[in-house]
C-alpha cells in the first residue's frame, strides 16, 4: 500500500497494513499531525526527498521527523542511532481510509509522558 503527501513529492510504501494505528497527543505527535503506525526498516519505502524535525525540547530526541520540503506534510519518523531497535513510524494520514478498514485506532496517553521523558526535558525557556 502506497501513500503520498498533499504535493505527490514524497510516498511511503508499506510491505503490509499496519497492526493498530497510535493518535498520540504529546506534542510532537499532535503538532507534527501524524497519525503513527509501526514498522521494520526494511518493511517501509520512503521516495522522494524530505527534510526533518528533531525535537528541541530534549536532551536526547529518540527520532527524526520527516516531512515534505515543499508541501509540508509530515510522512514518517526513523529512530536514532541510540534507539535500540531500529524502526519507522509512518504518518498513516497519508494513505487512504479505504485500505484501512479495521485498523485498531488507538489513543495513548502521550500528553502525560510528554513532559517526564527518561531523556530528559527541556523547559521552553530553555529553548532558542
Ligand atoms: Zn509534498
Amino acid at each position: 500500500m502506497v501513500g503520498s503527501c498533499h504535493c505527490g513529492a514524497v510516498s511511503v510504501e508499506l510491505e503490509r497494513r499496519p497492526e493498530f494505528i497510535n493518535d498520540c497527543d504529546c506534542s510532537l505527535c499532535g503538532k507534527t499531525g501524524a497519525a503513527w503506525a509501526y514498522f521494520a526498516v526494511d518493511e517501509v519505502s520512503v521516495r522522494g526527498s524530505t527534510r526533518t524535525y528533531r525535537r528541541v525540547d530534549r536532551m536526547q530526541p529518540g527520532v527524526d521527523v520527516h516531512f515534505c520540503g515543499r508541501c509540508g506534510c509530515t510522512t514518517h519518523f526513523a529512530t536514532l542511532p541510540h534507539i535500540p531497535h531500529d524502526m519507522i513510524g509512518a504518518n498513516m494520514n497519508l494513505f487512504d481510509r479505504e485500505v484501512l478498514t479495521g485498523v485498531e485506532l488507538r489513543y495513548p496517553d502521550g500528553r502525560n509522558w510528554d513532559g517526564a521523558s527518561a531523556y530528559g526535558y527541556r523547559r521552553p525557556s530553555e529553548i532558542l
